[in-house]
């Protein structure tokens, strides 16, 4: 079943969440069997077989002090992720060495292990409540947690970030982050803020970070990002003009691209003028998308 034009990595998990099964604690018990399976990570890293597979391990396996999150059902076995208590959260960033080991996954186990990591990532670090500051302790199977003094249920946080493209007679907006490989261009993105919807928080990010001002945002497909809890939402739009004035705090340069440039740089040609987002970047597919429409 298709869903969207475009499948970015991190997507197409094949796992049934199973929510009747996380709200009901003596069915969730009665999958914590001999055939369930445990994720095995490295604090957050996976442990990735020679085969390019994730490795899972039973539930006896699991540390005596950790708590198990119910990652969903498949092939009738349930699938769990462990939150061992002596490990802090890590709000580490993307990391190339991790996706080098992340890039022989199958595309649904990666996508099992992105929010597996999420998940876990952020029970590490909101053990507290944030109403009254009491411990709270993990509820729903994983998906929730509920204070011990004042009974405030909190969920997990997906933070939304927008990703962007802008076209101006045939030319395509990218821009350079300062931290980003050298020659490496890719989509203006930006958190979106509270009091804005999606194409607003487009706009305003173009405006912020290029000084152009848009119209017609088109939404194309989003990707889970999960370093540590991003929902990518890919978006095109339409500039008024090709005049810049760049936020230097943001971007360090940015620049308009012709068809033919940015299929080179897809292509990996040498004399491209700038390397392309890596495939499994959701800015990688936006592009692809953006010149198929050429
Ligand atoms: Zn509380």
């Amino acid at each position: 079943m298709t869903l969207s034009l475009i499948s970015p990595a991190l997507t197409g998990g094949l796992i049934d969440r199973a929510d009747q099964v996380r709200v009901d604690s003596d069915r969730l018990a009665s999958y914590m069997n001999w055939k369930a399976r445990l994720l095995t990570l490295n604090g957050l890293e996976p442990e990735v077989s020679i085969e390019g597979r994730l490795v899972w391990r039973s539930l006896a396996d699991a540390a005596p002090d950790s708590e198990l999150i119910f990652l969903g059902l498949l092939d009738d076995k349930a699938h769990f992720a462990e939150l061992k208590c002596s490990e802090p959260g890590s709000s580490l960033q993307y990391n190339p060495r991790v996706w080098q080991m992340l890039a022989s996954l199958p595309a649904d186990e990666l996508a099992l292990y992105g929010g597996a990591r999420t998940l876990v990532d952020w029970h590490a670090r909101h053990r507290f409540c944030s109403l009254c500051g009491a411990a709270s302790a993990m509820s729903k199977g994983g998906w929730a947690r509920t204070c011990s003094s004042c009974a405030a249920e909190h969920y997990p946080r997906v933070d939304p970030v927008t990703i962007m493209l802008s076209e101006f007679k045939g030319k395509v907006l990218l821009g350079r982050q300062p931290r980003f490989p050298l020659r490496r261009f890719s989509a203006l993105a930006g958190f979106v803020e509270p009091g804005e919807g999606v194409e607003e928080a487009v706009a305003r990010e173009l405006w912020e970070e290029a000084g152009i001002r848009v119209r017609n945002v088109r939404y194309v497909a989003s990707q889970p990002w999960p370093f540590p809890s991003s929902l990518m939402i890919a978006c095109t739009s339409e500039a008024l003009s090709d005049e810049l004035t760049l936020d230097t705090t943001e971007i360090e340069e940015a620049a308009w691209f012709s068809a033919a440039e940015v299929r080179a740089a897809m292509a990996g040609d040498e004399t491209a003028p700038f390397i392309a987002p890596p495939p499994f970047a959701i800015a990688h597919d936006l592009l692809k998308h953006w010149l198929d429409a050429q």
